[in-house]
């Protein structure tokens, strides 16, 4: 059958576009890929998804806060700023001891990487010695490391890789034009020369940003401009949904269209087509369906269960029934079993073992919600 007259080029036909790995997208570039039919998008970043990764795979990481609350950064989301009234539990450093036996819980469960993060502006140097003990400690239980400690410079940066860090989160949060009106205690210098350190370090890099805090559609561009022109594009990519908590000065912003959202994603995956691109703060309060649709805009990795319960965890059921559902699979296990299993009966086990892991936590595990590294 022939085409219709003046029907849109097929999207398919630009797959070599969409699967060259570029740092130089212009900002109408990607506002172009924003404004694409939906089904057009989509379409392009399942293509490109599906030359990169197993479609169906999820990479789980599990996220474990050393020290909560109390920071002196003004960050308008954040309920850790020491600036706001929230209702936010504070803790002070977790003793090594007690992140080491969290680690091998996360191990014993079937975790492959373990996020350690603290609101800290920056580490000091009385506390760095602590956190680097306690990546060499989780890095000889076998495990990848991860952390998020605030700005470190370069010299910390390459003491944390001497540590065995595999990973450093930092987040860009938003566009340089908006980002004045998000924090002020830092500049988006800052965090550009801390990603630098980290890269130079030869660390792999978790960056990504915050969407839904007021910015504009051009805002997003932007910040996603700033990502893409990392070299090489971070290995993972964080796309957070604003969480909006009560007594952080965010609390009553505008909701942001969750169409809007995916778009993000779904470019985001056009842009960085290698990299794990990481549906994130804001999970929780998504519906299954919005959920779904960022797994088929190229969403690839979650935080698993980032609030915790004494008892059960309704999050961690959730999440298992909705992988059920969707027919995914956890990435790092799938790794995992075929390493270690041969019949289907192993895989399943070790699968609802890896997926029950927040529910097998005490509550000296409590994950407080941090939007740095989620
Ligand atoms: S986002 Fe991080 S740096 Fe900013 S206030 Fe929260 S913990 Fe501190």
């Amino acid at each position: 059958m022939p085409s219709a007259p003046n029907a849109p080029s097929p999207p398919e036909q630009t797959l070599a576009g969409n699967l060259e790995v570029r740092h130089d997208w212009s900002l109408a570039e990607i506002e172009a890929l924003l404004a694409l039919p939906f089904n057009d998008l989509l379409f392009r970043a399942q293509q490109v998804h599906r030359t990169h990764f197993d479609p169906n795979a999820v990479q789980v990481s599990t996220l474990l806060s050393i020290k909560t609350g109390a920071c002196p950064e003004d960050c308008k989301y954040c309920p850790q700023s020491g600036h706001y009234n929230t209702d936010l539990d504070k803790e002070k450093l977790l003793e090594i001891e007690k992140v080491v036996e969290q680690a091998k819980a996360a191990r014993d469960a079937g975790a492959s990487r373990f996020c350690m993060g603290a609101a800290w502006r920056s580490p000091r140097e009385k506390d760095f010695e602590v956190v680097m003990e306690m990546v060499s400690r989780v890095k000889s239980l076998g495990l990848e490391t991860c952390m998020t400690l605030g700005m470190v410079d370069s010299d910390q940066a390459k003491r944390l890789a001497g540590a065995g860090l595999d990973y450093y989160n930092h987040n860009l949060d938003t566009s340089p034009d908006y980002y004045g009106e998000i924090i002020t205690t830092r500049t988006y210098g800052d965090r550009l020369e801390t990603l630098a350190s980290v890269r130079e370090a030869g660390m792999k890099v978790c960056s990504g940003g915050i969407l839904g805090m007021g910015e504009t559609p051009r805002d997003r561009a932007a910040l996603l401009q700033q990502l893409v022109r990392l070299e090489p594009h971070p290995e993972s990519v964080p796309i957070n949904m604003l969480v909006k908590v009560p007594g952080t000065p965010l609390e009553d912003v505008e909701d942001l269209d969750p169409i809007v959202f995916i778009r993000a994603i779904a470019v985001a995956r056009i842009l960085m087509p290698k990299s794990h691109v990481r549906l994130s703060a804001g999970r929780e309060q998504m519906s299954e369906s919005t959920q779904a649709l960022a797994f088929l805009a190229g969403a690839n990795s979650i935080f698993y269960g980032e609030r915790l319960l004494t008892t059960a965890n309704p999050q961690a059921e959730r999440d298992r029934a909705l992988f059920d559902k969707l027919g995914l699979h956890p990435e790092h296990v799938e790794k995992r079993v075929r390493e270690t299993c041969t019949d289907d009966t192993c895989q399943r086990e070790n699968l609802e073992a890896a997926m029950a892991l927040k529910s097998s936590q005490s509550r000296a595990d409590t994950l407080a919600y941090d939007a740095t590294l989620a």
